[in-house]
């Protein structure tokens, strides 16, 4: 867990997302949650010891981000599209997907129940806990319901997977348009200190290269399709950009994956079908053609 300012911790090492937390004088935030359980027990001894847990705050609807939140017992504040994702998933199938991640995993999953957004919220809302306050802003791009997270007070943004700091970027559900316009956002944010969700911390300065990842798929997938390329064709044909990053921790092997999904996904937009019904979710994505 690293320390980023006097009372924000944030962990960018472990399988999942980004997760972490807030100390404020009337207990804790946690922003997000670890995708592996034995993971989510540790946290949960951890912030044992900084307070009472008052909120968790999920920043985006895959599953990475708030399978842990079932390890706490507070409730979840997300935007509206993360409580519907949550109430859609398949949850014996996540468990038993969850399960995988090791020996000691499946005891941990145990009459799991993934405690879903108590609170929701559209377009924003801010929180006042102690001496922080914590804004919620409504941020499509990665998928439509990301938000990015504020704590005025620390100079600390949690952005959700609007950023992946220099690990592969998911795009099998994004808006390459919206999420340029996120980018921008995120430019504007006070804060300047980034958590973004997956890969190290970050500044304003990774927006560029962002924003430039992103074009570039785009104009990768848009260039099969002037091709003539139907979608079978630029899923099979359309392979050369994983090499731009490694992936994320936990996810060796699954580039070609993450190809695939991406390719499928910016394929739907530009040809008008977007979003397509049978897209892909993280929950979802062992079921893709050539997956593990
Ligand atoms: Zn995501």
């Amino acid at each position: 867990m690293q320390q980023v300012t006097s009372n924000v911790f944030a962990e960018t090492k472990c399988r999942g997302c980004n997760f972490g937390y807030l100390v404020t004088s009337e207990g804790v935030v946690m922003f997000d949650s670890p995708h592996k359980p034995s993971d989510a027990v540790a946290l949960k001894a951890e912030m044992e010891s900084k307070g009472p847990l008052r909120y968790i705050i999920n920043t985006e609807p895959h599953a990475d981000h708030w399978s842990g939140n079932a390890f706490f017992n507070a409730p979840v504040v997300a935007h509206e599209g993360v409580l519907n994702r949550i109430q859609s998933t398949d949850m014996a199938e996540h468990v038993r997907r969850v399960g995988l991640f090791g020996p000691d995993e499946p005891a941990l999953l145990e009459g799991y129940e993934a405690n879903a957004p108590m609170i929701t919220f559209k377009n924003g809302m801010t929180l006042h806990v102690g001496n922080h306050t914590i804004e919620m802003i409504h941020m499509p791009g990665h998928t439509l319901y990301q938000a990015a997270v504020c704590i005025k007070e620390e100079g600390v943004a949690w952005t959700s997977d609007n950023i992946f700091r220099s690990v592969q970027t998911w795009i099998h559900e994004g808006n390459p348009d919206l999420w340029m316009t996120a980018l921008e956002s995120l430019r504007k944010l006070d804060e300047d200190i980034f958590v973004p969700g997956h890969g190290e911390l970050c500044d304003k300065g990774y927006l560029n290269e962002q924003s430039a990842l992103v074009q570039e798929w785009k104009e990768y997938v848009k260039g099969g399709i002037e091709r003539g390329m139907t979608k079978d064709e630029a899923i099979s044909n359309l392979t050369d950009l994983t090499d731009r990053y490694p992936m994320d921790v936990g996810q060796d092997g699954m580039a070609p994956v993450v190809m695939r999904m991406n390719v499928a996904n910016l394929y739907d937009y530009l040809t008008g079908s977007w979003p397509s019904p049978g897209a892909p979710n993280f929950a979802t994505y062992a079921n893709w053609p050539g997956s593990r």
